[in-house]
């Protein structure tokens, strides 16, 4: 740390985004990638806006919002989009949250939320899950502060039914409830058509999972109008630019394609459940996904063991270290032949 780091931040643990190393190819099953290129017509359409890049994007980016309104039979004003959902979610927490409004949280849920707090420097608190990883939405119900939700859940891969959801938005009523939904995509219901009726209600989804687009950086908030402008002021506050025109053409071409995205979230999850089966099979204890990864865990193997002996033989996965899910991993789901490989590899390692 220089001489001249500000003390503001001298404590900031940051964030540690999932491996996404350079020295050699791996079958990278450890942060959750589509493995489906993007919709062809997506770069078709980011060529094109190349040539015009000499001028400034569109700050109100009101070409994708408006292709993401009509396929959400949302109005524009309704939808705000970011540099991935996480410039969402950091506004969401610069934006409705601070010395008397602290965040709240799971305890095994994405890990940016409390990083994302500290710098910003609001109070958190987290809420564990229960002992079989569900969230008791009881827990959550008049809590003095914003709480932030991610579902699905990451890395449990479960999800709450809206109905839930609306519990905590009813004993909320004074605060904002943020739902981060970043996999409903892959078999969870949205609390998106629940907006109108609860304006404390912000929804965040992204491009990076079931759209194909996690090179773009790409991120959706929805919410009432009121919200969205409060998020919008955070916006024009920091980075009024926040999407280049490039990535927006890309974005609103593979808007205008969805039924491709949902045709791979299909095979996605026909994978996914194909691949749970060979897991089970294989003696693992698997949380119920409603997501693109397995959470899954062998009473034989430790977590960090099967990651490294994986890691070796070029396949990467996720292991967390912190102590209530270190015997677990998190397995992206692959194409077909990416999970019959590492299945593969996983039941000679186990016979070993
Ligand atoms: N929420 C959850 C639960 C996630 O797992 C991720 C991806 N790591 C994000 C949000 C952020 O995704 P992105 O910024 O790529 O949209």
């Amino acid at each position: 740390m220089s001489v001249y780091f500000s003390r503001r931040f001298s404590a900031l643990k940051p964030y540690v985004p999932g491996e996404q190393p350079q020295d050699r190819q791996y079958l990278k099953l450890n942060t959750n990638e589509n493995p489906y290129p993007p919709t062809e017509s997506a770069a078709a359409w980011a060529r094109e806006h190349l040539r015009p890049c000499n001028l400034y994007s569109d700050p109100d980016n009101l070409s994708l919002r408006a292709a993401l309104a009509a396929q959400l039979k949302l109005d524009p004003d309704e939808v705000i989009v970011a540099n991935g959902s996480d410039e969402v979610l950091n506004w969401a927490f610069m934006a409705f949250c601070d010395e008397r409004t602290p965040a709240n949280f799971a305890d095994l849920t994405y890990g940016f939320y409390p990083v994302f707090a500290d710098v910003n420097r609001v109070p958190w608190a987290e809420i564990p899950l229960r002992e079989d990883y569900t969230l008791c939405p009881e827990d959550y119900c008049g809590l003095e502060g914003t709480v932030f939700i991610a579902n699905p859940n990451a890395p449990t891969g479960m999800a709450l039914k809206p109905a839930d959801i609306e519990r905590v938005l009813q004993a909320n009523s004074g605060h904002v409830v943020v739902v981060d939904e970043a996999y409903v995509d892959f078999g969870a219901e949205s609390c998106v058509p629940l907006i109108r009726e609860y304006d404390n209600l912000l929804v965040t989804q992204t491009f990076s999972k079931s759209r194909s687009m996690a090179g773009a950086r790409l991120g959706i908030g929805i919410a009432n109008p009121e919200l969205i402008r409060d998020l919008k002021t955070v916006q024009f506050s920091t980075n009024p630019y926040n999407i280049d025109s490039v990535t927006m053409a890309a974005g609103t071409a593979c808007v205008e394609n969805d039924e491709y995205n949902m045709e791979n979230c299909r095979r996605i999850i026909e994978t996914r459940e194909w691949a749970r089966q060979k897991f089970e099979e294989l003696g693992f204890e698997v949380t119920p996904s409603r997501t693109n990864f397995l959470f899954a865990r062998h009473p034989e193997i430790s977590g960090e063991d099967l990651y490294l002996k994986l890691k070796e033989q070029g396949v990467l996965i996720r292991h967390f270290s912190v102590e209530r899910i270190r015997d677990y991993n998190r397995i992206t789901i692959g194409t077909r032949e990416d999970m019959e490989t590492v299945i593969e590899k996983i039941s000679r390692i186990l016979k070993a």
